[in-house]
């Protein structure tokens, strides 16, 4: 049987190197020679068949008919599509990365064909399993080479587009969030309770965070509201608590009136059993002599003898 002559001859096979001292140097031919020539340049060509159809990287006959390619050159991309990938979990010495990537196919826009390349996801974790964002269909660009010589390693490797900004939103929050509760608390050390409008929505925002969290966008714009509000949702408590003036009491959103979010506070002045949903209440303030820059001043808020407000009108702040 032929496979066990290829067993017998197998030990026979001695492993062979091709080498080229010094380097092999080749001529590309025109059709790769521009393409690497418009790497270098910071820009991907494909060439177009005679059937219209846009080769990555360009070739000099289309493989489907066999005749020549047209001279037209094509800029494509240089953003793509991922058409498929593996992952790479250790990369090895030779890889263009030495963290875990994937191998891509990328079609270029523009292209019917698509190239391969690295897509670097940004796992450093040698081991690491592909991240569940990596999908076919993801939208990637390359990230070029400052220094470039006309070979496919212009581009270290593509990347995914950028879809989302995490930390710089961030900080902005945090920072501006510091300064619009001092603000706040300001207000409330002068009995009055200060929200910010968002230019976008419209919603007014108390205590304000210095962001609308519906849109994103820094607020400024101060409102001041009124200390009166409707219960949209409560919690019943059991264990002491040294604000509360007794157990059990009851913590609830408030939606002040003129507000587009709730606030946390304590609901008393009524047995906790009697607390509802769209019950309408009011701040009760310490005395003034006792008031400083803390939302203690505010003890509690109290019930108001207002009918309760419908749930519909309630729905959308719970
Ligand atoms: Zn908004």
């Amino acid at each position: 049987m032929p496979s066990e002559a290829t067993e017998a001859a197998e030990p026979a096979a001695p492993n062979h190197v091709l080498e080229f001292p010094g380097g092999y140097t080749r001529s590309v031919g025109p059709v790769i020679g521009r393409f690497l020539s418009e790497l270098r340049d910071g820009r991907l060509v494909g060439v177009r068949t005679r059937e219209g159809r846009v080769l990555v990287p360009p070739t000099e006959y289309d493989p489907d008919t066999g005749e020549d390619v047209t001279a037209e050159f094509v800029e494509v991309g240089p953003a793509g599509t991922v058409t498929t990938w593996s992952w790479v979990a250790r990369p090895g010495r030779t890889h263009p990365l030495d963290r875990p990537f994937a191998w891509a196919l990328i079609r270029p826009d523009g292209a019917d064909t698509a190239l391969l390349h690295a897509l670097d996801l940004g796992v450093f974790e040698v081991g690491a399993e592909a991240p569940r964002f990596l999908k076919t269909g993801m939208r990637v660009r390359p990230k070029w080479r400052a220094e470039r010589t006309g070979a496919i390693g212009d581009i270290e490797c593509f990347r995914p587009e950028v879809t989302m900004i995490g930390a710089p939103s961030r900080l902005e929050y945090r920072l501006k969030g510091g300064r619009a509760m001092d603000r706040f608390l300001e207000g409330v050390s002068e009995g009055r309770l200060i929200g910010h409008r968002c230019d976008v929505c419209g919603q007014v925002i108390v205590p304000m965070k210095g962001l609308c969290p519906r849109d994103g966008v820094p607020t400024t714009e101060e409102v001041e509201l009124p200390d009166t509000g409707t219960v949209t949702t409560y919690a019943v408590n059991n264990l002491p608590d040294p604000r509360a003036p007794e157990v059990p009491f009851v913590s609830a959103y408030i939606l002040l009136d003129g507000a587009g979010l709730t606030m946390l506070a304590l609901v008393a002045g009524l047995p906790a059993d009697q607390v509802r949903m769209g019950m309408r209440v009011r701040a009760a303030w310490r005395p003034r002599e006792e008031w400083g820059r803390t939302m203690a001043n505010i003890k509690w808020f109290e019930p108001l003898d207002e009918p309760d407000v419908p749930f519909d009108a309630i729905k959308d702040y719970l």
